[in-house]
């Protein structure tokens, strides 16, 4: 998630998006059209899981499994501990309710809510298609190797895809629209982790190609899942904490800040749990006592922000955000004025 200092343009963004600060010009599109293709894709892949009947499977079912993974007991009392942790060691010193956690709890609420069944009927779809489509993908069961092996293997090529998923969001204009939400947060918390645009998804569905190649062999139990998505949201977390050598192999706290930071790149560390990942592909940076307590978000605010206004008007600024990569080329700034306080929290 990464840039430069305010007012200059980030590494990680892409060229074009770079200028988009200022009035609209005369005659330009009031849309940015190309941000449509997401949603477009998104009911195209939906309306033909429907009528697949989701292949088969269950949809209440896979809905009670994601309720399990987003907001399930097991998840909640996570993120209860990690919010404790955050007070005891934090890497800046927040109020508990900084304007920025409140939008976060929005972000959850919307998580909780309506992202859950767009994700499953995502999840489904696109599982369906590919078994449809790509039959030939799957392997048949192989006797010889062990489940617990089998497991490793889906959830370590899971992390890989997430990876190559994010840095696509990096790179690909019209997915750093969906994606600079995320990287808009100026107050990071654990909540951070639900600040990401719904239709973001889309860009991750790659993750489930490895589980459905080894379907016929194994399935990664839903408690990791849980496991996995609690790791994610405590390196959201404003804690001061590194791993030590074991970065070598999983992504801190103090790690994770770094792919967030406002003054530097932010194509770097964009591993979700194992570093692995950016040290093969040399986007590896390891926290210092520089990195640990850095600011965060985007260089000059081009995504309206919680922080930007003397009141913080939470809904109003979450409809501007979840409107904000179909906003048009060359008019970021008009939306949030690009004022600034001075407190933001
Ligand atoms: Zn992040
Ligand atoms: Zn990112």
């Amino acid at each position: 998630m990464t840039n430069l200092t305010a007012g200059t343009a980030s590494a990680s963004q892409p060229l074009a998006e770079r200028s988009e600060v200022g009035s609209p010009a005369v005659g330009a599109p009031r849309l940015y059209l190309a941000a449509l293709a997401i949603p477009v894709a998104a009911v195209a892949l939906i309306a033909v899981g429907w009528s697949s009947h989701w292949g088969g499977v269950s949809f209440a079912a896979a809905m009670a499994d994601q309720r399990v993974v987003v907001v399930g007991p097991m998840t909640l009392a996570v993120l209860a501990v990690i919010l404790v942790v955050e007070r005891v060691r934090p890497a800046q010193v927040r109020p508990l309710i900084a304007r920025g956690h409140r939008q976060d709890a929005l972000y959850a609420v919307l998580n909780a809510t309506m992202v859950v069944p767009l994700v499953v009927a995502l999840a489904l779809s696109f599982a369906a298609v590919a078994r449809r489509f790509l039959g030939w993908i799957v392997l048949p069961p192989l006797g010889f190797v062990p489940r617990w092996a089998v497991i490793v293997l889906i959830f370590v090529a899971m992390d890989g895809c997430n990876w190559l998923a994010h840095l696509a969001n990096h790179r690909v204009r019209v997915l750093w629209r969906f994606h600079e939400l995320h990287h808009s947060q100026e107050d990071m918390s654990v909540l951070t982790v639900f600040r990401t645009h719904p239709l973001i998804h889309v860009s991750y569905l790659i993750a489930l190609i490895p589980g459905i190649v080894l379907m016929a062999n194994g399935v990664v139990p839903t408690m990791l899942l849980v496991g996995y998505a609690g790791f994610v949201a405590f390196e959201h977390s404003n804690t001061n904490l590194g791993f030590g050598p074991l970065e070598r192999m999983m992504v801190s706290p103090n790690y994770h800040r770094i792919h967030h930071q406002l003054d530097g790149p932010q194509d770097v560390n964009l591993g979700f749990a194992l570093t692995i990942w950016d040290q093969v592909f040399h986007r590896a940076v390891f926290p210092t006592e520089a990195t640990i307590r850095t600011d965060t978000g985007l260089p000059g605010r081009p995504l309206v922000v919680e922080q930007a206004h003397g009141r913080p008007h939470h809904l109003a600024t979450l409809l501007g955000q979840l409107w904000g990569p179909f906003r048009p080329i060359d008019a970021v700034r008009a939306v949030d004025g690009g004022g600034d306080d001075g407190v933001g929290w």
